[in-house]
C-alpha cells in the first residue's frame, strides 16, 4: 500500500482548552452572572459559528462521551487547570491556526477568521420560571424539567446533530445584554495578537429559531420583537468597536428557509435599523445549510451598509446560478467551497475552477475562499486516526484538513498554487473513484434492479393483522417493550473481560446468554406478550456501531468525535462505499432468545433511512442510493430472521424525521425515498410476519401520512411527554388502520408511574383509535434505567393494560 500524507496542522496539543473553557463558559458562567438578577430570566441559542473547530476529539481526553453537566464541579476544576495555557503562544489553538492560515496567505486573497469557539447569545427575558429552568439544565446531563418545572426543548440546529436551547418569548419579554462572550473572547484574541471577527446570530435568525413560550398563542409573531432585540445587538457592536473589532459577522441562517415577504420585509428592517451602528466596521452576512431561494437573494444583497456576503456552495449550488447572475459590484463574496458537513477530502481541483469562475464575476481581491459552515459538525482531526487504513485515509479531510485545503486553494487562486499538494489530491480522488471498495458490482445491479417497484406487500394491513393475529393469538392491548433492559454491573464486565481476552468467547457467549435469559424470564413472570432479548449483545455501543461493523462500505473511527449537545458527542460510521450484507447480523442472538420462550421474540433492526442519517454519508452518489443499498442489506437480514422463525421484527426508524430537508418543497421528495427504503426491508416477508417500527419522537403531524405509508404492521412511538400532540392528529380525523402503541410512561424519568395514571392514558388513547389496534408500551428503551425502577414501571403497565382489557370485555 502507498504511503499517504495527510494534510495537518501542527498537532492539537491544546485542544483540551477549548474543551474545557466552552464547558465553562456555556455551563456555568453566565448562568451565574445572570442568577443575580432574580427578576429576570435567560434564554440562549448555543450556535456555532463558521469555521469554528471542533472541540472535541483529542485521544486523551475523550474516549468515551464525556458529560461536564453530570460531573459537576470536578470537571471545572479540572477546566481550570487548563486555562492558564492559553496564554502560551505555543500552546494556543488560536496561534496555531494563525500561523498555518495568515502567515502563509497572499496579501490579495482573504480567508476567513473566526472567533474560535461557538458564540453565545444571552439575553435575559421577563418570562416566568426560567431561570430556575436553565438552572436545571445547567445542573443535570439532560435539559429534564421536574414536577413543577418543564424542561425547556432542546432541538436540533437545522438538519444537523447538533442542538441548541429554543428560547421562549412571549410579547411582554424585556431583552437586555447579559453576556459579554463575544467581546470578552474578541479582546482574548487581540491579547494574542490576533484579530478575529466576532460571530454572533442574527437578530433575524434569533427571533425565528426561538418559539412562543407556553402560554403564548401559537399565532405570536416571533419577529414582532424585532424592535426589542435590536438595542441589544447595538450594543454589543458599540463594545466589539470600542474593543478595536473591524469586522464583525452575523449568522443568518434561516435565511435558507422558506420565507414569506413580510418576513423579508423584517429582515431588511432589521439590518437598515442597525446600519448606523454597524458605520466603521466590516460587515459579513453569512448563510448555509442549502442555497438561498432567489427572491431571499434578493434581498439579501440589496442591504445597504454590508461589506460582504457568505454563501454554503456545496449545498447551495442553486446560489452559485444567482451569484453568476448578479453579484453587488464592491461586496466581498465568502466562497464554502469545502464541505463543513462532511469528512470528504475537497475536490480542489473542481474547487479552484469553481473559485476562478466566482473570480471573475466579483473581482479579484473581492474573493475569499472558505468552508460551506462551520466545522463543528465534523471530526476534528485525521491525525488522531490510528485505525483506518491508508487508502480510506487519503479520501477523507477532517477539521484540520479542511483548513488546510481552503489555505491551498487561497493560495493557488493568487498564483502559489502548491502543485505536489494537488495533485496527491488529484490521485486520491481519482483512486476513491476506481477503488473495488467503493464499487461492488452485484449491490449496484441489485440497487438498479429496485427501480420500477414500490415494494408494497401484496396484503393490506388489516388483512395482515388478521393474520398475524391467528398466529400470534396475543389479547387485546397487547403489551411489549421497545428493545433494551437496563445495563448491569455484570454485564459490563463480561464485555470489559472479552475486549481485554480475559474470557474465551464461548464463555462470553454463555454470560449473554444467561442475560437473556434473565429478562425473558422476568418479562414473563411481568406477563408481557411480545418479548425482546433485552440487547445485552449491543450494549456498550450503539446499534448503529453494531451493525455498521457487520455490513461492508462502513468504516469507523477511533476519535471522529462531533458535538451533540453541550458536551455529549456522538462518532458517526463513515459510508464510503456501496453498501452489503456479507452475513446475518442478529439472527444467532434472536433466535437464541427466541429458543428461550413460546412468546413472541421481536427480532430488532435499525432502519435504513436512520442507519444513513446517523452516518457520514459518501458524497459521490444521491443519497437515497446509499439509503436503498441499505435497505437492500436489512431486507437479508428481515428474511433470515424470518427463516429462523422470528414473527415480530422491529425496524426502528428513530432518525426517519430528522432527513427532512430545510425546506418544503424538497420535503415530498425526501419522503418518497426515506419511506420506499423502509418498505424495501420488509416487502419480502410473509402476511404471518408483524413488522413493527419504532420512533422517539411524535412530532410528525405533518408527516403522518408518510409514516402510514411506511406500511408498518405496528408502530410505536414517544408520546407521555406530548399526549395532546400524538393523539391531536387521531382526533382530526386521520385514518389509521395498523397498529399504534404511543408510550404510556417517560422512560427519561426515574418516576414510575402508578397503574391508575397509565389507565388513564390508555382510555385518553381509547377515545381516538380503536381498541384492535392499540398497543401497551413505554416511550422508549429502558437501558438507562435500573431494574428497581423498572421492574414497578412494567408491572404497572401490564396491570393497566388488564384493567382496560377487563372493562372493556364487560363494557360488551
Ligand atoms: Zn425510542
Amino acid at each position: 500500500m502507498s504511503k499517504v500524507s495527510i494534510p495537518s496542522l501542527p498537532p492539537f496539543s491544546s485542544l483540551r482548552i477549548s474543551v474545557c473553557s466552552l464547558a465553562l463558559s456555556i455551563k456555568r458562567l453566565p448562568f451565574l452572572r445572570i442568577s443575580l438578577r432574580t427578576s429576570s430570566c435567560i434564554t440562549e441559542l448555543w450556535h456555532p459559528t463558521l469555521l469554528v473547530i471542533p472541540a472535541w476529539g483529542p485521544r486523551e481526553s475523550l474516549s468515551l462521551p464525556w458529560n461536564p453537566f453530570g460531573m459537576g464541579r470536578a470537571v471545572l476544576r479540572n477546566c481550570r487547570r487548563f486555562l492558564p495555557s492559553l496564554g502560551q503562544p505555543s500552546g494556543s489553538r488560536w496561534l496555531m491556526l494563525e500561523s498555518s492560515i495568515f502567515l502563509a496567505t497572499p496579501s490579495h486573497t482573504m480567508i476567513r477568521c473566526w472567533t474560535p469557539q461557538p458564540c453565545l447569545v444571552l439575553f435575559p427575558l421577563g418570562m416566568d420560571g426560567m431561570v430556575e429552568r436553565l438552572a436545571l439544565i445547567y445542573t443535570s446531563p439532560w435539559p429534564r424539567g421536574n414536577a413543577s418545572l418543564p424542561a425547556m426543548e432542546m432541538t436540533k440546529w437545522f438538519d444537523t446533530n447538533y442542538h441548541y436551547i429554543v428560547p421562549e418569548l412571549g410579547p411582554d419579554v424585556n431583552f437586555s445584554y447579559a453576556s459579554h462572550k463575544a467581546v470578552d473572547e474578541y479582546k482574548e484574541a487581540k491579547a494574542l495578537g490576533i484579530d478575529t471577527i466576532p460571530v454572533l446570530v442574527g437578530p433575524f435568525s434569533y427571533l425565528l429559531l426561538s418559539k412562543p413560550a407556553k402560554g403564548i398563542e401559537k399565532s405570536f409573531s416571533l419577529l414582532s420583537l424585532i424592535g426589542k432585540i435590536l438595542p441589544i445587538y447595538r450594543e454589543v457592536v458599540t463594545e466589539l468597536k470600542a474593543a478595536g473589532a473591524s469586522w464583525i459577522q452575523f449568522d443568518e441562517p434561516t435565511l435558507v428557509k422558506d420565507l414569506d415577504a413580510h418576513q423579508l420585509q423584517a429582515f431588511t428592517y432589521a439590518y437598515t435599523e442597525l446600519e448606523s451602528s454597524l458605520s466603521g466596521l466590516n460587515v459579513l452576512i453569512e448563510t448555509y445549510f442549502a442555497d438561498v431561494p432567489a427572491d431571499t437573494y434578493k434581498t439579501l444583497v440589496s442591504l445597504k451598509g454590508v461589506t460582504g456576503y457568505g454563501f454554503d456552495l456545496v449545498r447551495g449550488t442553486k446560489t452559485l446560478d444567482l451569484i453568476k447572475g448578479v453579484f453587488p459590484p464592491g461586496k466581498i463574496l465568502f466562497a464554502g467551497v469545502v464541505d463543513g458537513r462532511n469528512i470528504w477530502a475537497n475536490n480542489l481541483a473542481s474547487s479552484l475552477s469553481t473559485l476562478q469562475a466566482l473570480e471573475g464575476i466579483v473581482g479579484k481581491d473581492k474573493l475569499v475562499v472558505s468552508t460551506s459552515s462551520s466545522l463543528l459538525h465534523t471530526a476534528v482531526d485525521l491525525v488522531n486516526e490510528t485505525k483506518l487504513d491508508n487508502e480510506i485515509k487519503s479520501w477523507l479531510a477532517f477539521a484540520a484538513q479542511k483548513i488546510v485545503e481552503v489555505n491551498a486553494l487561497a493560495k493557488a487562486l493568487s498564483g502559489h498554487k502548491d502543485e505536489a499538494f494537488f495533485s496527491a489530491n488529484a490521485a486520491a480522488q481519482s483512486s476513491r473513484k476506481s477503488s473495488p471498495r467503493v464499487t461492488n458490482d452485484a449491490v449496484q445491479k441489485a440497487a438498479t434492479a429496485l427501480k420500477g417497484s414500490a415494494h408494497r406487500r401484496a396484503t393490506n394491513v388489516s388483512a395482515r393483522l388478521d393474520a398475524q393475529q391467528k398466529k400470534l393469538n396475543l389479547p387485546i392491548l397487547p403489551t411489549t417493550t421497545i428493545g433494551s433492559f437496563p445495563q448491569t454491573a455484570d454485564l459490563r464486565r463480561v464485555r470489559r473481560e472479552f475486549k481485554a481476552n480475559k474470557i474465551s468467547e464461548e464463555e462470553y457467549v454463555k454470560a449473554i446468554k444467561e442475560e437473556i435469559n434473565k429478562v425473558v424470564q422476568l418479562q414473563e413472570e411481568l406477563d408481557i406478550d411480545v418479548l425482546v432479548h433485552g440487547e445485552p449483545e449491543v450494549r456498550g455501543m450503539t446499534w448503529l456501531k453494531y451493525f455498521g461493523e457487520q455490513l461492508s462500505g462502513f468504516a469507523f473511527t477511533v476519535n471522529g468525535w462531533v458535538q451533540s449537545y453541550g458536551s455529549r458527542c456522538v462518532k458517526p460510521p463513515i459510508i464510503y462505499g456501496d453498501v452489503s450484507r456479507p452475513k446475518p447480523m442478529t439472527v444467532f442472538w434472536s433466535s437464541i432468545a427466541q429458543s428461550l420462550t413460546k412468546r413472541p421474540m421481536k427480532g430488532m433492526l435499525t432502519g435504513p433511512v436512520t442507519i444513513l442519517n446517523w452516518s457520514f454519508v459518501r458524497d459521490d452518489q444521491p443519497r437515497f442510493e446509499t439509503c436503498y443499498q441499505i435497505a437492500l442489506a436489512i431486507k437479508d437480514e428481515v428474511e433470515d430472521l424470518e427463516k429462523a422463525g422470528i414473527s415480530v421484527i422491529q425496524i426502528d426508524e428513530a432518525a426517519l424525521r430528522e432527513g427532512l430537508p430545510l425546506r418544503k418543497s424538497e420535503e415530498a421528495f425526501y419522503l418518497n425515498w426515506a419511506v420506499h427504503s423502509f418498505r424495501i426491508t420488509n416487502s419480502g416477508v410473509q402476511d404471518t410476519t408483524q413488522i413493527h417500527t419504532h420512533m422517539c419522537y411524535s412530532n410528525f403531524n405533518d408527516i403522518i401520512h408518510s409514516i402510514i405509508d411506511m406500511d408498518a404492521d405496528v408502530i410505536t412511538i414517544e408520546n407521555s411527554r406530548s399526549d395532546e400532540k400524538l393523539l391531536s392528529v387521531f382526533r382530526e380525523g386521520v385514518k389509521y388502520g395498523a397498529g399504534i402503541g404511543p408510550g404510556v410512561y417517560d422512560i427519561h424519568s426515574p418516576r414510575i408511574p402508578p397503574t391508575e395514571e397509565i389507565a388513564d392514558r390508555i382510555n385518553k388513547m381509547l377515545a381516538v383509535l380503536e381498541s384492535n389496534i392499540l398497543w401497551v408500551n413505554p416511550d422508549c428503551g429502558l437501558k438507562t434505567r435500573k431494574y428497581t425502577e423498572v421492574k414497578p414501571a412494567l408491572t404497572n403497565v401490564v396491570a393497566a393494560a388488564k384493567l382496560i382489557r377487563s372493562q372493556l370485555g364487560s363494557a360488551k
